[in-house]
């Protein structure tokens, strides 16, 4: 295990009906921006449940944060923040919303363009404080400290480190509005959280690879049982736990991670506009067939054995058989899972490669997906 220092200070605010100890943690008495998203929560009671419980209080309302957040917009709900003097930003929404507010309460203090932000970070101490009331899960941001902004103008997408919400009232019952095809992206980009952080070099610690497992275990368990029963209070409350669990920290002390499926999958966002969860359920399949018989080879073996309880046959077909249940997973939740049936041509495959080769990067835990490798994982999600 690798040396580690470890602080996660977001406060989860859990259940049923937990929109009302809003007045116990926004501060009264001074401007608070509110941002939303397209207006999901103007029919799902989340908006008058907010409203209620902070009546009373001076809300500076900011509406029509896109999903794939973008600083254009961003820039004017900086803009407003800053125009009423805002002391504390509320984020009620999706992953979008709260990455998209995460820049905003950086940039309220800041004088220049929010854009820099992105760019190069920033101190924690000239950030306002973020809360957040989560209606997806999904992407761990109401208990992270990333996010990630778009930029129309360049069609780029880039995460940066922000900053942690102070809290994160997370109530399950608010989900009950989401539409499937939002479910099952949910599922998919916690799915692949976990393995962003578990499919690495075996032996680093037994417990981290056991509380990953069990996170991919509930998730897999409860997909179809959502698909039938989307309203059943419990099983939404597991979702949206599993959610915040494969992605604020605790699976990840003192191991290695890999984020090369995500790195390919937001080139496929910024390009095409796909969800970002389903981009996930194209590339990780695609990135597993082109990696799994190769450095992570033991681990495919065993997470065949403890996640798909595969035993028999030749290590080669364990891991085939893994990848096969993986893709499998994702078409039963209701994705499709190779590009060409998205209409995603090589043209975009090209431009990954070529953004990857400009940027000089390389991802992945081995930091070998540079453009030639991005190249050869979406020719093989094909
Ligand atoms: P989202 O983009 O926030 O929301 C997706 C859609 O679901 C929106 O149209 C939204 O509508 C709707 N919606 C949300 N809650 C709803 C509800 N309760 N009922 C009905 N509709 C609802 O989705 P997301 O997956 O949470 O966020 C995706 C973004 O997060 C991407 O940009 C992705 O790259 C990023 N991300 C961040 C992290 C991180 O660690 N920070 C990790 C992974 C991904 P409205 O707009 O009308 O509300
Ligand atoms: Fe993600």
């Amino acid at each position: 295990m690798n040396n580690f220092k470890f602080k996660n200070p977001t406060e989860l605010i859990f259940g049923q009906g937990m929109i009302k100890e809003l007045p116990k943690r926004v501060p009264a008495g001074v401007p608070v921006l509110v941002t939303f998203g397209g207006g999901s929560v103007r029919h799902n009671g989340v908006y008058e449940a907010v409203k209620e419980a902070l009546s009373g209080y001076n809300m500076v309302e900011f509406w029509g944060i896109e999903s794939n957040p973008k600083i254009e917009t961003l820039r004017r709900a900086v803009a407003l923040g800053k125009e009423h003097n805002c002391q504390f930003v509320l984020a009620v929404g999706g992953g979008s919303v709260i990455d998209g507010s995460k820049l905003i309460a950086a940039a309220i203090p800041y004088d220049g363009d929010p854009w820099d932000l992105v760019l190069k970070g920033y101190s924690r101490d000239t950030i306002l404080p973020l809360g957040t009331v989560l209606t997806i899960p999904a992407t761990g941001s109401e208990m992270n400290s990333g996010a990630v902004i778009s930029r129309e103008e360049t069609k780029e997408k880039l995460v940066f480190r922000g900053n942690f919400p102070v809290f994160s009232v997370l109530d399950p019952e608010v989900t009950f509005s989401l539409p499937p095809y939002q479910i099952a992206c949910g599922l998919a980009d916690s799915f692949v959280h976990v393995m962003e952080q578990y499919m690495t070099t075996p032996g680093q610690s037994r417990l981290m690879d056991r509380w990953a497992e069990s996170v991919l275990l509930t998730i897999i368990e409860i997909a179809p049982l959502i698909r039938q029963k989307p309203h059943d209070y419990d099983l939404m409350a597991d979702f949206m736990l599993s959610a915040t669990m494969a992605l604020n920290g605790f699976i990840a002390l003192g191991v290695t991670q890999d984020w090369a499926t995500h790195m390919i999958g937001h080139e496929i966002t910024a390009l095409t506009g796909l969800t970002h969860g389903h981009t996930l359920a194209i590339i990780l399949p695609g990135t597993l067939r082109v990696q799994g018989h190769d450095h992570k080879r033991d681990k495919m073996l065993q997470y065949a054995e403890r996640v798909w309880h595969i035993t028999a046959g030749s290590e080669e077909e364990r891991i085939d058989e893994a990848i096969r249940r993986t893709e499998e997973f994702f078409r039963e939740i209701g994705l499709k899972t190779r590009l060409e049936e998205m209409h995603i041509g090589t043209n975009v495959t090209d431009e990954v490669e070529r953004r990857f080769v400009e940027r000089g990067v390389a991802y992945g835990e081995a930091l070998d997906v540079d453009g030639p490798m991005a190249r050869r994982i979406l020719e093989a999600c094909q």
